[in-house]
């Protein structure tokens, strides 16, 4: 492990612009849990019940939505950042960082420090709530406050208009410009780094792809195997919050 460790750190050591591509795995050492390990969510929920269009046209499954994600938000709300997105942050203060695309909807990139204008939130934020009809954003607290107080199912004040976490749901379209810009950082990088991805969720997985596609270097920090392993140049399965520092931030 030292030497991969070593051989990674060289690599980000010699590039001048690093894409960095988070999952849950790197927040899950902040005591939020991931999708697929044991005891994630999808061993208490089933992930069909989720689709967007569901959620569009059954109360029912967004009765079942919102408590989900009140559950998730939970863990999400006072979670702080852990070593692995101080690494990152860190990458940033070296003057190496290009991107931080991040599949992770907890905020806590912003938390760590980085620079709102490098973080891109490809899956949305889990923090802000807005209006499906009329747009009107609203506190994601604020609409706990209402289910606690026994609402099931929030509505827009302004519209009636459905309410949803500013998430990206199964089903639901990709927000494009964001899309694109992490393609266009992940053609241009020389060196990219995933950090706590399963790699089976797409579009997102296709941005790691293009980085390895367009010669950049690709570093795999995870626990579990990946479907891009083969194509990286260096592998490493153990915890981000104990390998990430030494290769971001020797
Ligand atoms: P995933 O659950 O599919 O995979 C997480 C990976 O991280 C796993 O392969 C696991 O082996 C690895 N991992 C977990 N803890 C680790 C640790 N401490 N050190 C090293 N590796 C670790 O997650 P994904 O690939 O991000 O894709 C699923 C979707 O989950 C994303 O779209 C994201 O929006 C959503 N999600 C986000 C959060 C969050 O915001 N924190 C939490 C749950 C799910």
């Amino acid at each position: 492990m030292k030497d991969l460790i070593e051989k990674a750190a060289k690599i980000i050591d010699e590039a001048k612009e690093v894409l960095v591509f988070t999952g849950a795995g790197i927040s899950t050492e902040s005591g939020i849990p991931d999708f697929r390990s044991p005891g994630g969510l999808w061993s208490k929920y089933d992930p069909q019940d989720f689709y967007f269009d569901r959620f569009i046209s059954n109360e029912k499954a967004r009765e079942k939505y919102w408590q989900m994600s009140t559950e998730a938000y939970a863990t999400m709300k006072d979670a702080r950042p852990n070593p692995a997105h101080l690494a990152i942050k860190c990458l940033e203060d070296r003057g190496k960082l290009l991107a931080l695309v991040t599949q992770n909807i907890d905020g806590l990139h912003h938390k760590a420090g980085n620079s709102p204008d490098k973080i891109i939130e490809i899956h949305g934020t889990a923090l802000s709530v807005s209006c499906l009809n009329c747009r009107k954003p609203y506190g994601r607290d604020e609409i706990e406050e209402r289910l606690r107080s026994g609402v099931k199912v929030p509505y827009c004040d302004e519209c009636g208009g459905i309410l949803k976490p500013d998430t990206v749901s199964f089903g639901q379209s990709m927000p494009e410009d964001k899309m694109q810009r992490a393609l266009e950082c992940a053609a241009r990088c020389d060196a990219c780094v995933v950090a706590g991805s399963s790699l089976v969720v797409y579009p997102a997985a296709s941005i790691p792809a293009q980085a390895a596609q367009s010669g950049a270097k690709l570093i795999i920090v995870n626990r579990d195997p990946t479907p891009l392993d083969n194509y990286a140049t260096v592998v490493i399965h153990g915890s981000l919050s104990e390998v990430l520092g030494p290769i971001l931030c020797p």
